[in-house]
């Protein structure tokens, strides 16, 4: 098994609070890994140290090391902007950014640098596609994102998470909020996107881990078990 990530005894604490206590695992890579386990446990917290999203609260901190590719996220040389680049992140409530579709997707890229449109076209529609989402928006792409429904957001914001050409895909309860149909939708689209990025997501239901994942892997007090 060849793992793209790799925390090795990992604590995290906010404040006084320890909410991470010597988490250790290999997460391999173009696969799915699920993460589960009650309300509160630690998944969430964990799947942010993933890709140093946790440095944004006050009061945090952060022992052991993740290592992406061998190298440790939390050594001092890091680029964050970089990592949040290969490790991107779609959360649990949809939040597509208040501008149409062609320029929600756009965005990204166009803070990398690229502005030729013809390119920017093809990064649109490649994204769309492979978030099983064009077919719905390909005639709409200049009307405003916040027009979709619930599951057809949240499939955008995995495109506009595609569109920068990410490694890793974190997905913290990405259908939670969702009807089951939306729900299959993405779960189907997390299963297909594995033969090109790696997916690891938080979950609370049993069932999505055993449909979705190839690894599950359980939280419990914030602890790996
Ligand atoms: P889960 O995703 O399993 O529901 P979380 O990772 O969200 O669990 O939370 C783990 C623990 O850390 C909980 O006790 C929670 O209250 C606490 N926690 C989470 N986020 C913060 C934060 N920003 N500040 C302080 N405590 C937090």
């Amino acid at each position: 098994m060849e793992a793209i990530l790799s925390a090795g005894n990992l604590d995290l604490y906010y404040g006084q609070t320890q909410a991470l206590k010597g988490v250790s695992i290999d997460i391999p890579a173009r696969e799915v890994t699920a993460l589960i386990g009650p309300s509160g446990c630690g998944k969430s917290t964990f799947l942010k140290t993933l890709n140093r999203m946790n440095d944004l609260v006050p009061g945090v901190r952060i022992e052991g090391e993740v290592l992406y590719n061998g190298e440790n996220i939390y050594g001092k040389d890091v680029d964050v902007t970089r990592l949040r680049k290969q490790i991107g992140m779609v959360f649990q409530k949809a939040n597509p950014f208040p501008m149409s579709i062609y320029d929600n997707i756009a965005y990204g890229p166009r803070t990398h640098g690229i502005r030729n449109r013809a390119k920017l076209d093809d990064i649109v529609e490649r994204s769309l596609r492979d978030a099983a989402i064009w077919d719905e928006v390909k005639d709409r792409l200049n009307k405003s994102a916040l027009g979709l429904s619930g599951g057809q957001q949240q499939r955008l914001c995995i495109a506009r998470a595609l569109a920068v050409e990410p490694d890793v895909l974190l997905m913290d309860e990405s259908t939670s909020a969702l009807d089951p149909i939306s729900t299959s939708k993405i779960e189907e689209l997390a299963m297909e996107l594995k033969s090109r990025y790696t997916v690891v997501m938080v979950t609370h239901n049993m069932q999505q881990a055993v449909r979705v994942s190839d690894m599950t892997a359980f939280f419990l007090l914030g602890e790996l078990v």
